[in-house]
């Protein structure tokens, strides 16, 4: 295809005035650019103006035609249009990173320190922490909250056990929550040192009683989270995140922060189906700006397979009898479908069990009458009964799935499923045959953010370690390109913003990262995680790493 598609430009090109070359904001140069259009072009340099690619092509082209104030030499490296998480919590993300993480640590004293760590100058009214196992710790005990009291006399602390069935909280934590002089709670207890007091640690009931009396973080301490969470977001190449479920007024925080430049990332959240949301976002015309897409619905017909919750149409093989839970009365949910219908909006639905995503398709079939283009999605379709697959085909139904779940479960979703359910379960290769096109994500925080890990459990099938050593069902691998479209071009167009993001392309955003590694090359899949995001840039701003002004 043609390198250059600006026509002014090459009628300038043409008499060779080198005053006469077009100024920009910014020429990127010395590229490998990757542009993943869905046409395979590539290109070496590219001039981008007020946000927007104005050209892409050549080195001599592009130099020729345009001046920028900025021309960045990224001396070979690959660059590919801005990475895009289909299926995330960004706000749930943001608020347990203010948690510190206790997983694997072997002592109290451990525990203790990364708290002073951490905390000692942070601004969050509660200090938190999780993943604690005192049977990891040296002395295998429950532990005391002196060291905690000391610490922090005037700040309250909770530390959740691993399992989330015990706390130890300080002094000051059990005053505010008005536990300190309570005798019992129900279904818990609460431990005591020898004078009666209590000992800090809570179980099951008692802890309970205890986290929910903690309080909804403010706006602040949610900005505050979002911008620590955008920086770790920006640093692993994501331009793009989904939220899979807010409330209106975390939605308005959003575009309240993209307004004052707080915050940076694009992000597409689907609001919470609550009647205060269907209300507010149909008065309202949901949010739709450049940074913001606020079009869609996130609902849940039912829960997840390893508590064995996803509904199936079959019993689970290690539960005789028990075929899962459906969270959605059906009449409700097709009325609530056609409510947000009419409003134009989209329907994002978790199904995990074939039982569900029957449902959901049925549901939406009634509803969209055939081939149509509102790009209503099923979330997570990670058992999919071979009668259902082509009504993805039939009725325009987006399939929004997170490789690293399959990577995640692959030891123990097949006993849950058994033999032949196994086989047709995270089934990427056939989903992606429906309409040509699969969106990626994570679910972060339930999965790791990292775009690279993604990439290798879509396309190699196995945990870091290389197991399965054949890969895990390894027809339903996706190909390195289509693991790349699948986060970027194709979770654009599940997100109805490929008219804005997705590939780089003439008049798109310029959301762009660049790394050291071409991702579509690697003669091993395992190598992506040696690849580095050497930068990031949304709208053609420089985001990673930030450019401090002086
Ligand atoms: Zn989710």
């Amino acid at each position: 295809m043609s390198a250059l598609r600006h026509l002014p430009v090459v009628a300038l090109l043409l008499v060779g005035c080198h005053w006469a070359k077009e100024p920009v904001d910014l020429v990127i140069r010395n590229a490998h650019i990757v542009c993943l259009d869905g046409a395979g072009t590539q290109a070496q340099a590219m001039a981008i103006h007020e946000g927007q690619i104005v050209a892409l092509g050549k080195e001599h082209e592009i130099l020729n035609a345009y001046r920028g104030e900025t021309v960045e030499d990224v001396q070979g490296a690959t660059v590919y249009p801005g990475l895009i998480d289909a299926h995330s919590h960004l706000l749930g993300y943001a608020l347990n990173l203010a948690h510190t993480d206790l997983v694997g640590t072997t002592s109290w004293e451990e525990v203790v320190d990364k708290l002073q760590d951490e905390h000692a100058n942070s601004s969050m009214p509660w200090v938190r922490g999780r993943g604690w196992d005192q049977n990891d710790w040296s002395v295998p005990e429950f532990a005391d909250r002196e060291a905690l009291d000391e610490l922090f006399p005037n700040r309250p602390v909770a530390l959740q056990r691993i399992d989330g069935h015990a706390v130890i909280v300080n002094r000051h934590a059990l005053e505010l929550t008005r536990l300190w002089k309570a005798k019992s709670l129900p279904g818990g207890e609460i431990l005591r040192r020898p004078d009666g007091t209590p000992t800090g640690v809570l179980i099951d009931g008692a802890a309970d009683s205890l986290l929910t009396r903690i309080p909804e973080p403010s706006a602040i301490d949610k900005t505050e989270a979002l911008r620590i969470a955008a920086k770790n977001l920006l640093a692993c190449g994501l331009t793009t995140v989904t939220d899979a479920g807010l409330d209106v007024d975390d939605i308005a925080l959003l575009d309240s922060l993209h307004k004052t430049g707080d915050l940076k990332l694009r992000v597409v959240a689907m609001a919470n189906p609550t009647e205060p949301n269907f209300q507010a976002m149909s008065e309202r015309g949901g949010w739709d700006t450049p940074r913001l897409k606020a079009q869609s619905f996130k609902f849940y017909m039912d829960g997840a397979l390893g508590s064995r919750g996803a509904a199936l149409l079959e019993p689970y093989d290690d539960r005789p009898g028990h075929r899962g839970l459906l969270l959605q009365s059906l009449e409700e949910y097709e009325a609530q479908l056609r409510r947000i219908h009419a409003d134009g909006f989209q329907a994002a639905t978790h199904a995990i069990g074939d039982s569900a995503a029957r449902l959901v398709l049925g549901a939406y079939e009634r509803v969209l009458g055939g081939p149509n283009d509102h790009r209503w999605r099923v979330e997570h379709a990670q058992v999919i009964h071979p009668d259902d697959l082509n009504r993805f085909r039939r009725s325009s139904i987006i399939p929004s799935v997170q490789p690293t779940h399959a990577t995640s479960d692959m030891y123990w979703a097949g006993v849950r499923l058994g033999r032949g359910r196994i086989r047709r379960a995270y089934a990427y290769a056939d989903l992606r045959d429906q309409l040509g096109m699969i969106p990626l994500g994570t679910d972060f925080p339930v999965e790791d953010v990292d775009p690279r890990k993604t990439f290798l459990a879509a396309v190699a099938r196995q945990d870091a370690a290389r197991y399965p050593e054949e890969g895990f069902h390894m027809d339903q691998a996706l190909t390195p390109r289509e693991a790349m479209l699948g986060m970027t071009l194709w979770a654009s167009l599940a997100s109805r913003m490929d008219t804005l993001t997705g590939s780089l392309e003439v008049g798109k955003r310029a959301d762009l990262v660049v790394t050291n590694r071409d991702w579509l090359k690697l003669s091993d899949p395992h190598d992506v995680l040696n690849a580095q995001i050497l930068k990031t840039f949304i709208d053609g701003e420089q985001v990673h790493p930030p450019v401090t002004s002086d």
